[in-house]
């Protein structure tokens, strides 16, 4: 319903795709009749019908229109259908939160019985819902390294539903083999989905790799301003509209078409932003390299080994997390932090400004301190979101807390 082709919320009947710099600025865009050059703000909750008749055709979905802003609005649909043609996916439907986009695109598909393999790194909360909420279900679940594709095979033997992956992971920065994972994960009958928050739609496409299903927090680099929450998944045009839409429709994850248009105007930067943020990252990870008291310096792509290769094969650059490991494990990453002038000490990441955060405390937890180990979460780590700010003073800042590592 409201999700037919030419529908007003399917975009403009443009034909031909542009390059992906054009989609972010001009992807999606309706116009009303005011011919307003920004994308308008519908901030409704529903429609008016100018007929019973309209109503009753609304409802039983012969007359495709928006009919309630939790199933569609045309703000939210500029957004949908903008990330939709960056993505190079059929469909899309966008969340809340990136938490609502992770939980909807594998409750939408899973029943009592079926199984689910993860890899072991994963954002905290993804990490529950597999871990914690899944089994209450009665939903089989299984972690795998992300890194050690045997691990993968070997869990792959037996039939799955759902594979589901990140790739960079949070905080190690693990990349996982999309291909290979794809590959095996098909065989034994599941569907892949693959958060690809760190990497953001600028860097890498997984869909290209084999991936079924991909989801975002437009918290992260989407917004990239920390002013919003929001999220997205995307699909084939059946996953969205027999599976992903029905579930979201009746249980209500929608996002406000508010937040829809914040996040609008995020991907019309996210380009430039994702770009010179890897440029800061890429510097200050050289920078850090070696530095007294820096015990390694993990970026996506930088060195030499397995992991790096794949990296670059998948992603178009290393992105905008670095993974700093100090001597003197809490004690020295507590230093750190605490001397930091410039860069702020958050859990958020995508941001403008740079952000620091000390994983094995924070956003980890709750992840016990024997797994913290197994999975390369040191007590030593500080994961830093690299924003826009001069690089120079970065490293300044950089250069005059790591003294406190000693
Ligand atoms: C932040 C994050 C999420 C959750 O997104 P929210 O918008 O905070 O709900 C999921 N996965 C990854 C990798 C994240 O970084």
């Amino acid at each position: 319903m409201a999700r037919d082709e030419d529908t007003p919320n399917d975009g403009p009947a443009r034909s031909g795709c542009y390059r992906p710099q054009t989609e972010l600025i001009r992807g999606g865009q309706t116009r009303s009749p005011f011919n307003e050059t920004s994308e308008a703000l519908y901030l409704t909750s529903g429609y008016v019908y100018s007929s019973a008749e309209e109503a009753e055709g609304a409802f039983t979905g012969e007359m495709p229109r928006f009919v309630y802003s939790r199933y569609a609005n045309p703000t939210v649909a500029m957004f949908e259908e903008r990330l939709r043609r960056l993505e190079g996916a059929e469909a899309c439907f966008a969340t809340a939160t990136g938490m609502s986009a992770v939980f909807a695109a594998m409750m939408c598909q899973l029943r009592s019985g079926m199984r689910v393999v993860a890899s072991r790194v994963l954002f905290g909360s993804c990490h529950y819902i597999v871990n914690d909420i899944l089994p209450r279900f009665g939903v089989e679940t299984e972690f795998v390294d992300g890194s050690d594709t045997d691990a993968w095979a070997a869990a792959l033997e037996r039939p799955a539903d759902i594979v589901f992956l990140e790739t960079p992971a949070n905080p190690t920065l693990e990349i996982v083999d999309l291909g290979a994972v794809c590959e095996m994960a098909h065989k034994a009958g599941a569907c892949v989905v693959i958060d690809n928050v760190f990497a953001s739609p600028v860097l890498q496409r997984p869909l290209e790799f084999g991936a079924d299903v991909v989801v975002y927090s437009a918290t992260k680099h989407i917004d990239g301003q920390g002013r919003a929450l929001g999220g997205a998944v995307l699909g084939s045009k059946a996953f969205i509209d027999e599976k992903l839409f029905p579930f979201a429709k009746h249980t209500g994850p929608s996002m406000s078409p508010f937040n829809a248009w914040l996040m609008l105007k995020g991907l019309e930067t996210l380009d430039l932003r994702v770009q010179q943020q890897c440029d800061n990252a890429q510097t200050l990870a050289d920078f850090l390299d070696g530095r007294p008291g820096v015990r390694a310096v993990r970026y996506p792509g930088r060195g030499s080994g397995k992991q790096a290769d794949l990296a670059r094969a998948q992603m178009k650059r290393g992105g905008t997390i670095v993974a700093l490991e100090v001597e003197r494990g809490k004690e020295g990453a507590f230093a750190v932090l605490n001397r930091l002038q410039l860069i702020d000490i958050s859990n958020n990441l995508g941001d403008a400004k740079t952000l620091a955060t000390h994983p094995a405390t924070t956003t980890h937890q709750r992840v016990s301190a024997e797994t913290r180990r197994e999975i390369g979460i040191a007590d030593g780590l500080i994961r830093f979101s690299v924003g826009l700010e001069d690089v120079e003073d970065l490293k300044d800042d950089l250069a005059q807390a790591l003294a406190g590592v000693r």
